[in-house]
């Protein structure tokens, strides 16, 4: 990454995210924060724009749309969750897909669909580089996804199935979850729940990544699965905090730069 960021400051460009927060939602300002720190930190440029929770759309879409045309700003994210009034989808649409860093837009999920290139939602793409830092060849593997949100668990599936895995997702209405997980070689756990995965629900020798955020009674942040438990009995686990949440951020870094990286090419 410093490499490529080093390439573009010699043609003059310093990659830009430009982060947008509507509202005041504490989880959201300590992720925006963390994604701001993560640019000034990487020698990328970040332009935080906070507005009240009382914004209108059309304010928001005429702010999106100026970032839009700025020629200094390569990457657009709009942090989520939007006060009731916002309409999201009309929200994320509004972002050039040329600019759509969090890879949300139907743009960026069309080309994930399809194989095209594209920006690949942080999460899951996160999720793919820990596997393949760790030399895991999915072909031929079982994975299973739990979850099946448009940000984290279908653009997982989908990256798992590109990478020859036999996919299975499952979801809330799922009626034997463990029946799934215990066939699965890799498990990736995307619910929101505490203890969604426990020891007894895992092959011997899995890979288990965890993307969930959650508090445990003592309000300390922790994730879907049993850690103490499962990493008894899988090969390979990320903890919460330190796993999937900064290797999101990174990836973050890395489809700006690719934004400006393909700004020069335009
Ligand atoms: P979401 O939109 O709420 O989706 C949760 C999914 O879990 C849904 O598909 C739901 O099924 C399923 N589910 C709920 N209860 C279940 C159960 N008992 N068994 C099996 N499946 C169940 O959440 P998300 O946005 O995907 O996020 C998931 C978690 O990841 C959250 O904790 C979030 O904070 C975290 N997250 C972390 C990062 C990171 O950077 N580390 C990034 C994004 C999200 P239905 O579809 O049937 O309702």
């Amino acid at each position: 990454m410093a490499q490529r960021s080093a390439a573009l400051k010699a043609r003059g460009i310093t990659p830009g995210l430009a982060v947008i927060l509507v509202g005041d939602n504490p989880a959201s300002q300590v992720y925006v924060r963390n994604k701001v720190k993560a640019c000034e930190d990487s020698g990328l440029r970040s332009v935080l724009e906070k507005y009240e929770a009382s914004l209108s759309e059309t304010e928001l879409l005429a702010r999106i749309e100026a970032l839009n045309q700025d020629p200094d700003i390569h990457g657009i994210l709009v942090q989520l969750p939007l006060p009731g009034h916002l309409d999201t989808h009309k929200v994320i649409e509004a972002i050039s897909p040329a600019k759509d860093v969090d890879g949300f837009h139907m743009a960026s999920a069309g080309a994930l669909l399809t194989g095209l290139p594209g920006f690949w939602p942080c999460t899951p793409h996160g999720c793919m580089k820990m596997l393949e830092s760790i030399g895991y060849d999915l072909r031929g593997k079982h994975a299973v996804v739990i979850g099946r949100s448009n940000i984290v668990g279908k653009p997982m599936a989908l990256m798992l199935l590109q990478q020859n895995a036999t996919v299975t997702i499952c979801h809330s209405a799922t009626p034997d979850l463990k029946a799934m997980t215990l066939q699965a070689d890799v498990i990736v756990a995307a619910v929101g729940k505490r203890h969604v995965l426990t020891a007894d629900m895992v092959k011997p020798g899995a890979v288990v990544l965890d993307v969930g955020m959650n508090r445990d009674d003592n309000g300390k942040l922790c994730g879907d699965v049993d850690f103490a438990g499962v990493s008894q009995v899988a090969s390979y686990i990320t903890p919460v905090p330190g796993g999937v949440g900064p290797m999101t951020i990174t990836m973050l870094l890395v489809n700006t730069l690719q934004a400006a990286e393909n700004s020069l090419a335009a």
